[in-house]
């Protein structure tokens, strides 16, 4: 890259987007899979339905109140996730296709366009 390049914008490094289906690929949901509901870019992770779910202590606002205990779910590196084929049914890696100008995704085991 040449020096004193404009920076450009950050670059989005989740592979995959929200209301995809992922499957998790490590950790204690491993083999779960669920919907992505958030993303965030800059930390490239991801929130998805159902999965690494996490108990969060609320503090007591107020004097004399107890705290509580919440179950949410937790942020999740992307790299931990792959998107769900819908047509093999099975995580896979993502391919870049163009149709009729559109660049599109793709399974790349069976080919079939990755949308949700
Ligand atoms: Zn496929």
């Amino acid at each position: 890259m040449a020096v004193g390049a404009k920076h450009a914008a950050v670059p989005n490094k989740v592979h995959v987007k929200t209301g995809d289906n992922v499957m998790l690929i490590s950790g204690k949901d491993k083999g779960k899979t669920g919907k992505i509901v958030a993303v965030s870019p800059d930390e490239g992770k991801i929130i998805v339905e159902g999965l690494n779910i996490v108990t969060k202590y609320i503090k007591p606002r107020q004097q004399g109140q107890s705290g509580q205990m919440v179950k949410a779910e937790g942020a999740i590196y992307s790299s931990k996730v792959q998107p769900v084929c819908p047509k093999c049914d099975k995580p896979t890696r993502v391919g870049h296709e163009l149709k009729k100008g559109d660049k599109i995704r793709v399974c790349k085991k069976c080919g079939a366009e990755l949308k949700y």
